[in-house]
């Protein structure tokens, strides 16, 4: 009934795995197991009082012997479904119920030859003894304990055990009364279904919640200089494994991998567990230093370098370990747990088949950035990215000639955050797609909104966006971009797309085209960072690019005085390579009159900097440019 009970409650999640559903089906047997013995125990606790009152009227019963009370007593005695034994004060028995003497095997001279104090177990709780001294002794009129005994054939009886004091007509204590319910099979039982909770099912190994526990009492302040050592191992590329030749195979290659583990961590204060997945974790507690837990992390490797034989194939394992050595009572288990799989995932992306030591610094790197990877996603859907917009000027008349689109992300706990912190981040992630389109798409239109408020300039505001690696690889970049033009009623002569030096070093034509393609439509092209990479400038020539930005760097040997004459002939030259290519030239990073006009002196056609405005909201651009008109 509880199973069937137990199938029904743990099958209403769909999206649970067989593994899930089992620990969760343990943990439910365990909560219900623990439920059942409580309720037992409220049972026990009454039919023991009661005893316990006849017990104590039948002791004056014997003294006035009244037979009335005394064959009430017997019939409890004899009936009662816990052993009660009743013995003097030196552990003589005196009397003993079939009961008891059924739960210790049968035998009535096995129980009856022994004296109280020699029935000691060796997994007697220390107090045990102590609290029958205090009894005997007269200074306690009871005590409550779960204690095992030896029955007559060696097998062990579990009991929860009440023994009274009892007292003769003048108050001395006289005898003492036991009450022995007989827990083994309900001890048994809570036994095997915590070994469920805390094993898992196909390794046999300690799980999750074993594991967590270990890890806390390693990790519980320490009155000496108590160390602990956690190496977290993930195996690299089991999901190939897993999917190719799969899952009875990905199963048996775990339990050998769980095997090889085991081995490794056989010392004193050594555990290994299995986390879920593909992922384990050797603990030890007997370590004096990093050197020990690296040790043990070279053990691991070391383990897995041998081929698994799975249905007659050789399978390699390689895994990555991410290692936590230090002091107990500075962290929580959850704490050492992170670093130790953000060191794994360091180790991951060295290359795999290795470990590396966790280090604070990188860890707080790789929480943000964990934090701000995750939260990508939905920050697009909230609407939490915005753009400002920077004035690109001509440097000839100081009339506005357009703006570079900049995104940035209102992060709700972090706050404005810069392209910098993310941009990498939606790289990595392959987000840059969608955040790209969102802001070309935002750009364009917001420049043809500028154009339509203010139909009288003559040559329309440019729009400069900047796209990524990623995105120049998507095949649907010309067709997006095609698309947003179209719809905003922007013309493509009024886009520049703005593209890193070094995201164009070395590229093949198959890179080019979709550039040449809209570089043919009128789409502008700029080199952004120009002179950060190692382009060769003779490249230049074959690339779709019709603007040179040339970077903040060149612009900030510009501010010293006097400048560096050899700064100034590297624009010169780069300035007069770009123009006899057909190409213009925009500065970065203008920061000062002083350097917007040596670099208009150089013959440079546009700049940009906070000279002229910072990056700002795009109500701003247009009054530039009315500024302008005037
Ligand atoms: P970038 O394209 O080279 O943009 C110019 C950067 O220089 C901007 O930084 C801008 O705020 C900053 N800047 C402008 N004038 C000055 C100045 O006078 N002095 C100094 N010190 N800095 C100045 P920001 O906005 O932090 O952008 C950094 C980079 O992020 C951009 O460099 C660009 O590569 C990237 N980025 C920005 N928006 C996007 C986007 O929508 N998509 C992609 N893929 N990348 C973007
Ligand atoms: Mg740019
Ligand atoms: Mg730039």
């Amino acid at each position: 009934m509880v199973d069937s009970y137990l199938v029904l409650y743990c099958g209403t999640d769909p999206e649970l795995t067989a593994e899930e559903l089992r620990a969760r089906c343990a943990r439910l047997q365990h909560a219900m197991a623990a439920g059942y013995a409580a309720a037992l125990r409220e049972r026990t606790r009454v039919e023991q009082e009661a005893i316990a009152r006849s017990a104590l009227s039948a002791r004056s019963a014997a003294e006035i012997a009244l037979h009335a009370t005394e064959s009430r007593f017997r019939a409890v005695f004899d009936g009662a479904a816990i052993g009660i034994g009743i013995a003097d004060l030196d552990g003589r028995l005196v009397e003993i119920n079939d009961t008891m003497t059924r739960m210790f095997g049968g035998v009535e001279a096995h129980v009856r030859s022994r004296n109280v104090s020699e029935w000691v177990h060796p997994e007697d709780g220390p107090h045990v003894w102590r609290l029958y001294e205090e009894l005997v002794r007269g200074e306690r009129e009871q005590y409550r304990v779960e204690k095992p005994y030896y029955r007559g054939d060696g097998t062990v009886l579990w009991t929860n055990l009440t023994v009274s004091l009892l007292r003769d007509a003048q108050g001395h204590p006289q005898y003492q009364l036991a009450l022995m319910e007989d827990i083994t099979e309900r001890r048994l039982l809570h036994l095997r279904l915590r070994y469920e909770a805390t094993h898992d099912a196909l390794t046999g190994l300690p799980n999750r919640t074993l594991f967590f526990e270990r890890l806390e009492k390693a990790l519980a302040p320490a009155g000496e200089d108590g160390r602990f050592g956690l190496c977290y191992l993930d195996l690299d590329g089991f999901k190939a494994i897993n999917d190719s030749l799969g899952h009875s195979t990905g199963d048996r290659l775990l339990v050998e991998v769980a095997d090889r583990l085991q081995a490794c961590a056989t010392g004193p204060g050594e555990m290994v567990a299995r986390l879920g997945g593909d992922e384990f974790v050797a603990l030890t507690t007997s370590t004096g230093g990093e050197r020990d837990a690296t040790a043990l992390a070279d053990r691991i490797l070391a383990a897995l370098a041998t081929p698994v034989g799975v249905d007659g194939r050789e399978l390699t394992v390689r895994g990555s370990l991410g290692v936590v050595e230090g002091p107990a009572g500075e962290r929580t288990a959850a704490e050492v747990l992170r670093s130790a799989d953000i060191t794994m995932y360091r180790a991951k992306s060295a290359g795999g088949n290795r470990f590396e030591l966790a280090d604070p610094e990188a860890d707080a790197r790789a929480i943000t950035r964990h934090g701000l990877t995750t939260a990508l996603p939905t920050a697009l859907e909230r609407g939490e990215f915005f753009i400002e917009y920077q004035p690109l000027v001509h440097l000839d008349d100081g009339t506005v000639h357009g703006a570079e689109a900049l995104v940035r992300w209102s992060h709700p706990q972090h706050g404005v955050l810069g392209p910098d912190r993310f941009i990498p981040l939606a790289e990595d992630t392959g987000l840059i797609v969608p955040l790209g389109r969102w802001v070309l798409q935002e750009a364009v239109r917001q420049a043809r909104s500028w154009q339509l408020d203010d139909p009288t300039t003559g040559t329309p505001l440019r729009i400069n966006v900047n796209l990524s690696p990623t995105q120049l690889h998507h095949p649907r970049l010309v067709a997006d971009t095609v698309d947003v033009l179209e719809r905003s009623g922007l013309a493509p002569g009024a886009l520049c797309l703005e593209v890193t030096e070094s995201a164009l070093i070395g590229a093949d034509e198959d890179l080019l085209k979709p550039l040449r393609q809209l570089a043919e439509m009128g789409v502008d092209i700029a080199l952004d960072d120009f002179g950060t990479g190692y382009s060769n400038l003779a490249n230049l020539r074959r690339l779709p690019v019709s603007v040179l930005k040339l970077d903040r760097s060149f612009t900030r040997g510009m501010q010293q005085h006097p400048v560096d004459p050899v700064d100034l002939k590297i624009v010169e030259g780069i300035v007069s390579l770009a123009h006899s290519l057909e190409l213009a030239v925009t500065v970065e990073g203008v920061e000062t009159a002083a350097q917007a006009e040596r670099l208009r002196e150089l013959g440079c056609d546009t700049a940009q900097g906070w000279y002229y405005a910072r990056p700002g909201a795009p109500d701003r651009i247009h009054s530039l440019v009315l500024a302008d008109a005037v």
